[in-house]
């Protein structure tokens, strides 16, 4: 076990721009390296991706993994899996912490398999105590929190929810050492190839994931059509629609609106909740919002333990009002 050091946080990006939960993994990957007085080491893969490498040198990491090739141009669970297998047997990490999203989600129990080691997969924290880190995930309908470890196996691997950690804080730049390590796959051996990419998320909805505000909607809603209502209010304030799984279940709105445990977690500076109870399978998606806002007609809905700002009443007479009066406060800006 002594020979596995250091913290690996595997970095996924969007077209040009570093995902925010890469950032907030590098964020608690610092705060475990100081506990365990180890280094903090990115992981970049792709094609065309060392611009990346001036980003990250902002974020006061030790180490960066480079493997750039155009075979790594496209996600591949069989490219990147061997890829990342074959790093992790070269310079032995401690601990892999990878987003769960649906990238992470798909190369990190395949990695972990491989190397036969331990993987506590969708984790809300992390903690370290000599040297095991200590995952935490919540289960049974987010009613309990469960630390797993791994002691007899390394690396210790995670995949991390985005959204539920705090991003790492920009730093004077740094200069990270940068390992080049070289991608020997043929692709003309691979079992898998994209033949056509298809877009599967409508350019109108916006993406709640890292929407700064998000206006949602429960079953109190009633319908379909009167979702219009919130998604005028959305429009008004530039935000990402979004709703319960109740609101998705009835078959109102996309079910990649779906704020909660099943759904996405989601942290926004500003949450508007509109006819949404507020369960804990609700709550755990979206309580760590900066500002919470609850329109409900029953006073003792659970939502109002949580939101800065509740009004009780009936939505359909509340948001008109209220997208008035920010249509006539934000033209005069
Ligand atoms: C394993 C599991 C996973 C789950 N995952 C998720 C998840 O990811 N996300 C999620 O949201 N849920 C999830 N659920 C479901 C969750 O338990 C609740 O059923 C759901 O969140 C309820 O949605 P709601 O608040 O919209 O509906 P309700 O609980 O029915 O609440 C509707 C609210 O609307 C209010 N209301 C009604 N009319 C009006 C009006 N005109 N104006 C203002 N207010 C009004 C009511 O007072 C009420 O408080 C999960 C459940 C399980 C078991």
């Amino acid at each position: 076990m002594g020979d596995y050091k250091d913290i690996w946080v595997f970095i996924e990006f969007k077209k040009s721009t570093i995902r925010g939960v890469s950032f907030e993994l590098i964020g608690k990957a610092k705060e475990l390296a100081k506990k365990s007085n180890e280094k903090v080491c990115a992981v970049l893969l792709g094609n065309s991706i060392s611009k990346f490498c001036e980003e990250l040198a902002y974020h006061d990491i030790d180490k960066i993994y480079l493997c750039e090739d155009a075979v790594l141009e496209e996600y591949l669970t069989e490219t990147y899996s061997s890829i990342l297998v074959d790093l992790a047997k070269e310079y032995m990490p401690n601990i892999i912490l990878i987003p769960a999203t649906k990238i992470g989600k798909d190369l990190a129990p395949n990695v972990a398999a491989t190397l036969e080691t331990g993987l506590t997969a969708d984790c809300i924290d992390l903690n370290i105590q000599e040297d095991n880190l200590i995952p935490t995930r919540s289960v049974y309908g987010a009613n309990y929190l469960v630390d797993t470890i791994c002691p007899n196996k390394r690396p210790q691997m995670a995949t991390v929810r985005p959204n539920v950690m705090e991003k790492s804080e920009v730093s004077s730049k740094t200069n990270p050492e940068l390992i080049e390590f070289p991608v020997k796959i043929d692709s003309s051996k691979l079992k898998m190839k994209i033949i056509e990419k298809i877009e599967t998320t409508t350019t109108d909805i916006k993406p709640i994931d890292e929407a700064e505000i998000i206006v949602s909607g429960g079953r109190g809603i009633g319908s379909k059509d009167n979702f219009k209502i919130i998604e005028e209010l959305a429009a008004v304030l530039n935000a990402a629609v979004g709703a319960s799984r109740a609101a998705v279940d009835a078959g109102w709105i996309s079910k990649s609106c779906q704020v909660g445990q099943s759904g996405t977690v989601v942290c926004p500076n500003i949450y508007i909740a509109c006819g949404i109870s507020g369960t804990t399978q609700h709550l755990v998606g979206m309580k760590s919002s900066k500002k919470i806002i609850a329109i409900n007609k029953d006073p003792n809905a659970p939502i109002f333990e949580v939101c800065d700002y509740g009004i009780v009443g009936d939505y359909k007479l509340i948001i008109p009002l209220l997208t008035e009066a920010l249509k006539k406060k934000l033209s005069q800006n």
